[in-house]
């Protein structure tokens, strides 16, 4: 059982790095790549609890979930077995400025909308300078103004909302050129995500591909059947490597717990063929 793709307290997961250990050991995972979202940080941690457990033989997978621009489309690239993760650090730099600027900026629109001390409010649940829109969507809930995290992102959080904060991250070539660089793969996070038609998804692949990718998601979080064979097609079709992961953020949040995705069909080739694990 292999994961390459969940999320820990150091982005918008609920789980400790320990803690997320401890459920991907429970569930039979024996690989296991954690990706926060343009952040390294929980790795450290990962890899000292991991090597604390004797008996339960895990692979941890350096890895992180990339923001960038492909056109106008928000898009996820996760740089998976990051061989030397250090030279992603002044992009990783960049990524957090942009990303703790946007946060500044939701919580301004967020105060207009009469959230009182949005900004302080946020710190203080996410803990850390890496603040997602879930933590904001977190804040929404807490103060009574949406009934779950969903409704925040439709109410408020979601592209075109009020608190929505365009924000110009890495473009697609750049993630892929730096998680190269720091000698890892880059592979396609979620392709069905991003409200993309057929058309333009196979015109980003393509242009993935293009631009040096290497693999994409065929299995991502919770997806039937059809949607899997549809996304294998795809990683067949353009000549990329196959991806599987949960995208597992929490338990109670997630609908599929770490390492319970469904398995990659049996035609692709996986990305972690070529691996040592
Ligand atoms: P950010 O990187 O701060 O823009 O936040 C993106 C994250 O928000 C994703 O990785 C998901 O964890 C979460 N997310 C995005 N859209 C939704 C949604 N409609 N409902 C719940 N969570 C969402
Ligand atoms: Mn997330
Ligand atoms: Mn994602
Ligand atoms: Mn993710």
């Amino acid at each position: 059982m292999i994961d390459l793709h969940c999320h820990s307290t150091f982005s918008d997961g609920l789980h400790s790095p320990e803690d997320l250990l401890s459920l991907a050991i429970n569930n039979g995972v024996r690989c296991l790549a954690l990706t926060d979202h343009d952040t390294l940080d929980g790795l450290s941690d990962l890899h000292k609890a991991a090597s604390a457990v004797a008996d339960h033989p895990i692979t941890i997978i350096n890895g992180i979930e990339l923001s960038v621009n492909w056109k106008k489309h928000l898009i996820h690239i996760l740089g998976l077995n990051l061989r030397d993760p250090d030279k992603l650090s002044d992009l990783i730099q960049a990524q957090k400025s942009l990303r703790f600027e946007r946060a500044q900026q939701i919580a301004l629109k967020l105060e207009s909308l009469d959230v009182d001390q949005a900004f302080d409010k946020v710190l203080e649940i996410v803990g850390h300078e890496g603040i997602g829109r879930p933590h904001f969507a977190q804040l929404l809930l807490n103060e009574g103004r949406v009934k779950d995290i969903q409704q925040a992102f439709k109410k408020y959080l979601g592209r075109g909302k009020p608190a929505y904060v365009p924000t110009k991250w890495i473009a697609m070539e750049e993630a892929i050129a730096g998680i190269h660089e720091a000698g890892g793969a880059a592979v396609i996070a979620h392709p069905l995500h991003y409200g993309l038609t057929k058309t333009a998804l196979s015109e980003f692949i393509q242009a993935f591909k293009a631009g040096g990718g290497d693999g994409m998601e065929v299995v991502s979080g919770w997806m039937s059947g059809t949607q899997r064979e549809e996304l294998a097609a795809f990683c067949q079709r353009y000549d990329l490597l196959a991806s599987s992961g949960s995208d597992f953020h929490g338990q109670g949040i997630s609908r599929v717990d770490v390492g319970k995705q469904l398995p990659l069909p049996d035609h692709c080739t996986p990305i972690w063929q070529t691996w040592t694990i």
